[in-house]
């Protein structure tokens, strides 16, 4: 297929992270010969949009950045409420990418108001977001989206591939797997042995720093950030922002019952717990030393 992708980016309620995002991804010179885009906020003015709104033109991807509201005194642009818009030019995509956890699931900006503000199609795990029944919107969800997803994503159902999604509508090639899997602290899970403090590059940060690598659909620890690092590679815990009910409170915390963290998916408490005593009973020397110790 030769010809280019035709996107207009939309924004909610938003930071603009995900559009800085997008912009960071590593392979964008190459990647920008590949599309067209109509309309982004952050690069075209107000007369490259109304002309577009007042036109019939249809386009590929309508990409959504931000939380939405019926509430119009919440979102307006070029003083016509954001509902109108969205759905004028909702009606002339292809496909709505919900780009972001804010435009998934309402993420921080539902906080505020969880009965006014939503995502697209879900508020916060319950379908019934701003549009109750749509059917070519597909979620990507991450505070903010990782680009290699979204221009994954993009490049798939431009090359007419089927992409599977999950009961939230994301695809499955990135949200199957597990924060955790690919964290290079996994041997300090398995044993049990705490990371000290934040930044060291010692430990799992699981059991006293909140980390949720193993609740969090993502493969971020898979394919890194700008190919180099992730949050748990520099010493800092997942905070699950793939997820439905990001941002949880308490972000630097592990939520305890009884002085027992929570459990991974798929694992029932008595085995998880079983096998995490046994482990924390050995002392791996080798685990609970420096990795690079200063003074050898
Ligand atoms: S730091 Fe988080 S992601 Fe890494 S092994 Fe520990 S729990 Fe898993």
């Amino acid at each position: 297929m030769s010809h280019k992708y035709s996107i207009i980016w939309l924004q909610g309620l938003t930071c603009n992270g995900n559009s800085h995002s997008f912009l960071n991804y590593t392979h964008m010179p190459s990647f920008a010969a590949s599309f067209d885009m109509l309309y982004h906020p952050l690069w075209c003015g107000a007369e490259d949009f109304m002309s577009l709104l007042n036109s019939d033109v249809t386009f590929d991807f309508l990409i959504l950045e931000g939380a939405l509201s019926h509430d119009e005194r919440l979102i307006q642009r070029f003083n016509l409420p954001f509902y109108e818009i969205l759905d004028t030019l909702a009606a002339r995509a292809k496909y709505i990418i919900c780009a972001g956890s804010c435009a998934s699931f309402g993420g921080v900006f539902r906080l505020r108001d969880p009965e006014k503000i939503t995502g697209a199609l879900f508020s916060g795990k319950e379908k019934g977001g701003y549009w109750l029944e749509k059917n070519n919107i597909i979620n990507i969800s991450g505070c903010p989206v990782h680009p290699r997803w979204l221009v994954e994503t993009l490049v798939a159902l431009h090359h007419g591939e089927k992409v599977l999604l999950d009961e939230f509508l994301r695809p499955k090639e990135v949200f199957s797997y597990l924060a955790h899997h690919g964290c290079l602290r996994n041997e300090y899970f398995e044993w049990k042995v705490d990371s000290k403090q934040l930044g060291e590059r010692e430990g799992c940060l699981f059991y006293e720093h909140g980390c949720l690598g193993p609740m969090s659909h993502a493969n971020c620890n898979k394919i890194l950030w700008n190919d180099i690092s992730s949050k748990t590679r520099a010493g800092s815990p997942c905070l699950g922002c793939t997820e439905f009910d990001f941002p949880r409170r308490a972000l630097y915390e592990t939520q305890k019952n009884m002085s027992l963290p929570q459990t991974p998916f798929g694992i029932s408490k008595r085995a998880y717990y079983s096998l995490a005593g046994v482990a924390k009973s050995f002392k791996i020397e080798r685990l609970e030393k420096k990795l690079i110790d200063e003074n050898d």
